[in-house]
């Protein structure tokens, strides 16, 4: 499943490329992966041009000149593909990314004016995009229920400390998977900054020290901007706007790497439990249950 660092990639990729086209004509093959009326797609669609690609939590929003919105969901498999001139592709990583398109996981082709393409591919089909008037977005059932983004100027650790209070009995790393508290954070980021702050995931989060959730909170935010500099945290033929693969993983000092030594702690090694119904990776001499 894609966090918000690895939605982020294909954002700053479409950004660069899609604003300005002009949509001549959409192609689909799976209906419940574009759910939309044919004379919605005719009227605000067909003849739009792109004017900006925004991201809410793990969701792509493709602005259209006609005040229309292409509301985009990855889900587990989804991954987006821009040819034109040059070509950018993110998301899901699998041989789609760089090979012939369209191909048996193409799910939606636009076509743009200029004779270039955007593919949205979806192996496994979760993957949706949906046309709405863009006033009618911040409404949906999804965007009321979910959290702030963690990386917006206006997210204060003053904010983020009385959104995790919010789930006081929990555990620290519940509430942050929790996207009612938070937007996008998903296991490998919680486990990552809970390791920077020195935090057991399985600490109830009314035990977190003051202190410590201060630490959290700079931590949250320096993995998922590494992350999002690194080009998303897959490490398989991943592949980011410039054709680079997504390095994340390999900075990565306690997720998925069970066995291997701290690396604040050489001799003793991450180990791999399961908190929050999670496999959650920690250095047991760097978070020690707190006694309460
Ligand atoms: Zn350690």
């Amino acid at each position: 499943m894609p966090e918000l660092p690895e939605v982020e990639t294909v954002r700053i990729g479409l950004q660069r490329f899609l604003p300005g086209r002009a949509i001549q004509a959409v192609d689909f093959d799976w209906p419940k992966g574009f759910p939309n009326a044919s004379g919605d797609v005719t009227a605000f669609l067909v003849g739009a041009r792109v004017t900006a690609v925004r991201r809410r939590a793990k969701v792509l929003l493709i602005d259209l000149s006609t005040d229309y919105t292409l509301v985009c969901h990855l889900k587990m498999t989804g991954q987006m593909v821009f040819v034109g001139a040059e070509r950018f592709g993110a998301g899901h990583p699998s041989e789609s990314l760089i090979g012939k398109l369209p191909d048996k996981t193409t799910r939606v082709t636009l076509r743009f004016a200029d004779g270039s393409h955007l593919f949205f591919n979806d192996q496994r089909k979760f993957g949706w995009m949906r046309l709405l008037p863009t006033v009618q977005v911040p409404e949906l059932d999804f965007f009321k229920k979910v959290g702030p983004e963690p990386l917006a100027d206006d997210f204060t650790h003053t904010l983020f400390v009385q959104r995790l209070q919010r789930r006081g009995k929990t555990s620290i790393k519940a509430a942050l998977l929790d996207q009612t508290v938070l937007a996008g954070v998903g296991n490998i980021y919680a486990d990552e900054s809970l390791w920077g702050a020195k935090i057991n995931p399985a600490t109830k989060v009314a035990d977190v020290p003051a202190a410590k959730l201060k630490t959290l909170f700079t931590e949250l935010q320096y993995v998922l901007r590494l992350a999002i500099e690194k080009g998303g945290s897959t490490d398989k033929n991943y592949v980011n706007a410039e054709g680079k693969k997504g390095s994340y993983m390999s900075f990565a000092r306690v997720f998925r790497r069970e066995g291997q030594d701290c690396p604040r702690h050489p001799g003793t090694a991450i180990i791999k439990t399961r908190v929050a119904g999670r496999g959650t990776h920690t250095c047991p001499k760097c978070q020690p249950l707190a006694k309460t």
